[in-house]
């Protein structure tokens, strides 16, 4: 079973595409400075419209995680066990993603510090993490 993938829309196809050529980007607003993960229209602090893309250090910690054990679907039962975790880039927005490398007995710390790592799947780009 093939591995489930994004499904782009024109308002995310810019964040695939940074992917693609190496980058995390989010959304920044002109307005009020607050910066976002996912990808939406308007700004999630003020509602304003008016934002731009910008390109993230790729430097962050976890702030929560899970280890799966148990796989929900057929393309991860290759992958166990694997983590699930919310990362806080450095300029502030929150993704789930994967931590890549777990240590032993995938125990890690809450705000342990990670940096981007970005992994190909069946063509697309994706934002992963390994610990720092
Ligand atoms: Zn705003």
């Amino acid at each position: 079973m093939s591995f489930p993938l994004p499904e782009p829309t024109p308002l995310t196809q810019p964040y695939w595409d940074a992917l693609k050529s190496g980058r995390l980007v989010f959304p920044r607003c002109k307005s009020c400075d607050h910066a976002w993960l996912p990808t939406r229209s308007e700004c999630p602090r003020c509602l304003g419209d008016r934002w731009e893309w910008e390109t993230a250090s790729g430097r962050g910690k976890v702030v929560s995680w899970v280890v799966y054990h148990h796989a929900y679907h057929e393309a991860f039962k290759v992958r166990l066990p694997y983590m699930v975790a919310v990362v806080e880039l450095a300029e502030g927005p929150r993704l789930i993603t994967n931590i890549v490398n777990l240590p032993h007995g995938n125990s890690i710390a809450l705000d342990s510090p990670v940096v981007l790592k970005i992994e190909e799947e069946e063509g697309f780009a994706l934002a992963r993490f390994a610990l720092a």
